[in-house]
Parts: structure tokens; sequence; C-alpha cells
């Protein structure tokens, strides 16, 4: 999340922070009625007035509320971190409850935008040190190009209306792009010969496809075009895009997004373009390899006797005031005892003070993974721990409930 927000700041986005409840009615507008978040994955409840309220699926909608509720000067370009809702089956990558990361960009039209936007969540996903992950673009057209292609696709799909899914059919009446969201491998390979939107672009929204590719190949962002892409909510317009890991499964998509240059229009506000993407959190996770145990950026100090009590209380404090966590245990006094509660905390080293360290002035620095030792002078030791490679690049100072395994939670924990 600090990376994220650090890179979406380089790129001069804001941070949005919005409620996660809303009015049912802000969903419905712009994710869309035919979308599946709408139709069969949201939390949708009512208060204590009769109002309909949903637990926010995505973070657009919330994102441009916010917007235009605040008359926010546009262009603006802002930036989001924080839980969302689906009701779906859980599996692994798949949570009811996951967080995203997203940026929105309201007023900017222009295809280089979207390169640019797409470049940001590959240098963020690169960055992080996932490489296997490329961007797929596709484009959907405009409501001018669109109706065309839709009819020629409803012309394809409806000789085949039997063999499609239950789902497909319905998709199929509602909203004919949706079909290629489907999941079921014999529709998929009943789509394999439909029609392409890239084939039927008005010259507008081609020339903005080929500017999008230009972008993304000057700023030396390898793209795939993949012509099925539609992605499942119903406000895109032109570009969609999303960050796949190579194996191309499903929960192997790490984040997409889209240009929306028609959503803002349809939730009350005035007509503007708009692109933006989500990446979920888990699935980035997931694609980091399983985390190996709460590993902590933190040191442990340990006075081996009540004479060195003191010397540690201030060593602590020195540590902290240098931006080193440092924790010591209070309730235990041995110091085996004491570099057991370091080693369950996942500290990464043990600051030990005995007679000899502070006759000498010196800490033993014992790096509790290798179990390697040294003394080293107190007025070096906020340099010795500042060093490059004085500490694992992955440290995690977080537990995570719903954990990126899926594995179904033990309980219960509550007592009746
Ligand atoms: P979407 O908002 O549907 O475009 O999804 C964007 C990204 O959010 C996906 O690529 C996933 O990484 C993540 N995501 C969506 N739904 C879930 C879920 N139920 N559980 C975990 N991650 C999800």
């Amino acid at each position: 999340e600090s990376e994220f927000r650090r890179l979406a700041e380089l790129y001069g986005f804001r941070e949005v922070v919005t409620p996660i409840i809303e009015h049912t009615e802000l969903f419905v507008k712009s994710t869309g009625t035919s979308s599946d978040i709408v139709t069969k994955e949201m939390y949708t409840f009512q208060d204590r007035s009769g109002r309909s309220l949903t637990l926010r699926p995505e973070g657009t909608p919330g994102a441009v509320r916010a917007v235009l509720e605040n008359r926010v000067r546009v262009p603006c370009r802002l930036y989001y971190i924080g839980p969302m809702f689906r009701y779906s089956r859980p599996q692994k990558g798949r949570y009811r409850e996951f967080y995203q990361l997203g940026v929105e960009s309201l007023g900017e039209a222009r295809p280089e935008v979207d390169a640019e936007i797409i470049a940001l969540g590959f240098e963020f996903l690169a960055g992080l040190g996932i490489s296997n992950c490329r961007p797929e673009i596709n484009s959907i057209g405009c409501r001018e190009c669109r109706p065309a292609y839709h009819e020629r696709l409803k012309e394809y799909l409806q000789d085949r209306t039997e063999q499609f899914c239950a789902d497909c059919r319905i998709r199929y009446q509602q909203n004919p792009l949706r079909v290629f969201d489907c999941k079921m491998a014999a529709c998929q390979e009943l789509l394999s010969s439909a029609p392409r939107s890239l084939d039927h672009l008005c010259s507008a929204c081609a020339e903005h496809f080929a500017g999008v590719q230009n972008g993304l190949s000057r700023r030396g962002v390898p793209s795939t075009t993949n012509d099925r892409l539609v992605r499942g909510l119903d406000y895109y317009s032109r570009t969609a895009f999303e960050y796949s890991l190579e194996s191309g499964r499903a929960q192997d998509s790490l984040g997409g997004g889209g240009r929306y240059d028609y959503l803002v229009e349809d939730v009350g506000g005035p007509s503007l373009p708009a692109i933006g993407f989500a990446l979920g959190e888990e699935r980035i996770l997931l694609a980091l390899g399983e985390p190996g145990g709460p590993e902590a950026r933190l040191c442990w100090v340990v006075p081996l006797g009540p004479g060195e009590f003191e010397a540690g209380v201030k060593l602590l404090t020195e540590l902290r005031s240098a931006g080193i966590a440092a924790r010591m245990d209070f309730d235990r006094c041995k110091p085996k005892q004491q570099l057991h509660s370091a080693a369950s905390a996942g500290a990464q080293f043990a600051l030990i003070l005995g007679p000899d360290e502070l006759a000498h002035d010196t800490v033993s620095v014992k790096n509790l993974k290798t179990g390697v030792q040294q003394e080293v002078p107190r007025a070096a030791l906020a340099a010795f721990l500042g060093e490059p490679g004085a500490w694992p690049r992955e440290t995690r100072n977080w537990i995570r409930n719903s954990g990126p395994t899926g594995a179904e939670p033990r309980g219960p924990f509550l007592k009746s």
C-alpha cells in the first residue's frame, strides 16, 4: 500500500477516501444493471428509514460521486485503497471482502493518458517483483460505433443461442458484449469466431486505440491485444485493459480497468471523459508467493540482567527516534525467554546488552534469522541497522485474516 501511494503520488494522483456504504442506486446507475456485480454480487440492505444501501463492491462510483458532490475541480487524478465487498463463492483469490488499490483520472481524454495510467499499474506490479505480468488491451468502441457492432454480435449469437449457457442467454438479451465474460469453456469455444469489436471501431476510436498502443511502446510497456477483453462492468468505453499473469487463469487477473467516458454523465454530472483501474491486493500477495511468517522489520532489545534494564530502555528510545522499530519484553527477564519472545514476534535482530557491552559502549547484534552475532559500537548502531542489505527485502509488518491461501476460517471463535 505504501508503494502504491508513493507511485500514484509520483504520477500526480491524490488520495480520496470514500464511505464503504453508499446508496444502492449509485451502483445500479454506474456499475450497471447488466453487470454480474449488480445482478448477483452486492451486499444490499435497508437501513432503519427504509433506504436501500450497499456495501461498495468497487471504488469508481464512490470516487466519481465524491468529486461531483464536493465540486472538485477537474481534471483531477485520485487514488484509493480500501475494502470492497462482493457476494460470490469464496475460493483461492476470490473473497467476499477484499482490498483494492485504484486510480481514477477525471477530465482527461487523450490516448496518452490511457497509456500513462496503464503504465502506472505495470510499473507498480513490476516494482513489486511481479515480472510475468503484462497488460492486455482492447477497445470496445464508443456510442457511435458500438450499436452497429452490438447488432453484428447479436446476429452471430442469435444463430447459436441454444448452445450457450443459461447466463449467457440472459446476457445476450441485456448486453451482448457481456457474453465474453462467461467462464464456461463451451461458451468460450462458441465465441472463438464471433465478430471482434476491434474490426468495428469508428475512425476516432481506431485512432484512439492506435494512440494507446503507441503511448505504451513509447514508455517501454509490453502489452498484448486481447480482442475478447470486455471487462465485467457496464460503463467502459473505448480502452479496456487487464493486468494478467501469463498463466491465463481467471484468478490470475491482478487487476484491470478502462475508459469510462459516459459514467460521470450517467450519475448526474457533466459530460466528462475518465479512465481508471483497480488492482486486487490479495491477488498481488498470491502472485508474490505465500508469506513465510510474520517477519517484522523489528529489533528486540535484550538486557541480560537487572543491571542493564535502564540502558535497555534508553536504547529503545534511541532506536525509535532514529526511525528503527524496537521492542523489549517487559514481562520476562531471563535472556533465553526474551530471545524466544523476539523470535515469535518475528524480529530480525536481538540487541543484547550485558555488563561487557555496557563497559565497552557496544551492543551485541544477533541476527535471529542467521544466528550470526557481532559486537557493534553504540555510536555506529543506527548506521549498521540502516545499511542496505541489513534487512531482508521482504519484511511483513501485518497479519491478514482472509489469508491469501483462501483457507476457510477456523472457528468458532465466539462462544454463544
Ligand atoms: P474488477 O473491479 O472486477 O475490475 O476487479 C479488479 C481486480 O480486483 C481483479 O482483477 C482482482 O484482482 C480483484 N478482485 C475482484 N473481485 C475480487 C474478489 N472477490 N476477491 C479478491 N479479489 C478480487
